[in-house]
Parts: structure tokens; C-alpha cells; sequence
């Protein structure tokens, strides 16, 4: 086998972020920190936590300021935020010293750009190179995100080189790691393999995150094909929580709790606690007072220990 596997890898916790906007109700503060606290001693060296947009536009995360000054997480516990634009970075920098990175993104897509915040990929993409070097300024991680890296609803595919140019404009920038993010989950793990080669093959230096969504049951798959050809850093939502609401009514993230269970049964290390963050995603279901579609939720982990005869 010719496996470029890693031993270990990292997974950011994007649930209270990337999970909650997209849920449709709006979580209590208290409840949203008291998860959060939860998932930072699961062993999570980085969760995504908040957002600085539009409360009009996504009432969902309204709170970021309240969950920022509110949670109490392990100190090595890396936090981020993720702002829109300009004006989104203006009012996280008021909280600087709550976080430690910070999200920029764009579409790979066009018209999934258009649709999205209502400008061209390349007006985004000069305002984020106007972001990330303000970001690097201020001594915090830059990520950038692109969004429908594998394929976009509107446009369908959407060719390797239309992404990874932007990948590489986004280094040029300053950013430290760019997620590759399966935005209404049309990758499929033929193709991850092709796309990661060659992302981890341009971008020297960058983190190359890969970010899946479950909306057609491929998400674990493909974060097998990434994993396969040497991609060492995952994002994913416990609880299966939220993920783009495109088709309606689809799944979201891939659940934290099922990648770490794959990744724990195939030896590679995570870092993480899984039967502390199944208790997390249980708490999360708890809260919503509904069921989440992770499968590690209902069956729990893998008990190898031998039966009691
Ligand atoms: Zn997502």
C-alpha cells in the first residue's frame, strides 16, 4: 500500500459555529457555554466558537459576545471566530483578547458567492487580503474557508485549478491554513484524493483542512480519501449539527464523534476524549429536545473489552 496516512491529525470542533447557525433554533447563551465548556475538555485543541455577522441576517449567533466573554475552556484550547468582512473583523477585534484565530472565506463558486454575501469572488477576495494582513498584524491565526471547493449547487463542478487559485492568492495573503469546505456535499472520494495531492502539493506551508458535509452520506469517506493522501487537519460538528441548509432539509457536518471513532479504530491518534464528546453531542440533542442524526450518539463507542460470560 502506498499510503501517505498520517499517525495523528488534528479536528477543530466547528459545531458551535458552522452547527449552530444553521440549526433552526436559537440556542440559549447559557446553554451554548455550557456546551462549548463541555467540548473544551474533550480534549479539542481548537473549536470554532462564534461569528461576527449580521444579527439580522443570522439571529442564530447574535451572541457571540456574550458566549466569548462567557466560556471557560482549558487554556491551550484555541478559539475562533469567523467574520464576514470588514466590519464583521471590526467588531471581533474589540474582543481580541478572547480568541485566537480568526475565519475569513469565500466561495469557490461564483454564483454561490453572489448568493451568499452579495458580491463577486474577487470583491471578496480583495477584501480579504485587506483582512488577513490586519489579522496577521495582530499576532492571531488566519484561516480562510472556501466554500463549495467540491462542487456548488447553482454551477455543479466546479474545476480543481478555480479553487486552488484562490488557495494560493489567500497564502500570498499571509493565511496560515485554508479548509476546503464540501459546502452541500458533492465531493465524492475519488475526487478528494485528486483534490488533496495536489493541495497539499501547491500550498507549502499552509494547513490544508478538510472540511465534508454528510448531506449525501459521503462525508466519512471522503474524509478517508483525504486522510489517505496525507491531509492531517479535519473540521467537523459534533452531533452532526448544522451544515448549509442546501438541498432543504439535508444533514450538515460531518459528526465530530463519528470521524474520531473511524480515526481511533484505524490508529490514528486525535487527542480526543470519545466518549466525552458523545456526551457532548448527547447534551446538544438534549438541548434541542430533538434527535441528531450522528450515529455514534445512538450506538456509542466501540467497547472492545471481551464480553462477560
Ligand atoms: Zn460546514
Amino acid at each position: 500500500m502506498n499510503s501517505k496516512r498520517p499517525s495523528s491529525v488534528h479536528i477543530r470542533e466547528v459545531g458551535p459555529r458552522d452547527g449552530f447557525q444553521n440549526e433552526p433554533e436559537l440556542i440559549p447563551t447559557a446553554d451554548k457555554i455550557r456546551l462549548i465548556n463541555a467540548l473544551g475538555r474533550s480534549g479539542f485543541k481548537r473549536i470554532e466558537v462564534a461569528s461576527f455577522v449580521r444579527p439580522d441576517v443570522i439571529p442564530q449567533l447574535s451572541d457571540g459576545r456574550e458566549v466569548l466573554n462567557g466560556i471557560d475552556v482549558p487554556d491551550d484550547v484555541q478559539l475562533m471566530v469567523l467574520v464576514p468582512n470588514s466590519k464583521g473583523l471590526d467588531n471581533a477585534l474589540g474582543l481580541r483578547d478572547k480568541f485566537h484565530e480568526v475565519a475569513i472565506f469565500v466561495s469557490a463558486s461564483e454564483t454561490h458567492n453572489l448568493r451568499n454575501v452579495n458580491r463577486t469572488v474577487s470583491q471578496t477576495m480583495a477584501d480579504n487580503e485587506v483582512m488577513a494582513k490586519r489579522i496577521v498584524a495582530e499576532d492571531l491565526g488566519c484561516s480562510a474557508v472556501i466554500a463549495t471547493s467540491f462542487g456548488c449547487p447553482f454551477e455543479g463542478a466546479i474545476p480543481l485549478d478555480q479553487t486552488l487559485v484562490l488557495a494560493e492568492q489567500f497564502a500570498a495573503a499571509g493565511v496560515t491554513e485554508i479548509g476546503f469546505g464540501d459546502t452541500t456535499g458533492m465531493a465524492n472520494p475519488a475526487y478528494v484524493s485528486e483534490f488533496f495531492t495536489a493541495a497539499l502539493d501547491r500550498l507549502p506551508g499552509v494547513e490544508v483542512t478538510a472540511h465534508f458535509h454528510n448531506t449525501r452520506g459521503q462525508g466519512l469517506v471522503n474524509a478517508y480519501a483525504a486522510l489517505e493522501v496525507g491531509c492531517t487537519s479535519f473540521e467537523s460538528s459534533f452531533g452532526e449539527l448544522g451544515g448549509c441548509p442546501v438541498p432543504a432539509g439535508s444533514t450538515g457536518n460531518i459528526a465530530t464523534e463519528d470521524l474520531v471513532s473511524m480515526f481511533h479504530e484505524m490508529g490514528v491518534q486525535t487527542g480526543l476524549d470519545l466518549s466525552a464528546v458523545i456526551d457532548a453531542a448527547r447534551a446538544a440533542q438534549t438541548v434541542l429536545g430533538r434527535k441528531l442524526t450522528s450515529h455514534s450518539i445512538i450506538a456509542g463507542p466501540i467497547d472492545w473489552a471481551p464480553a462477560a460470560s
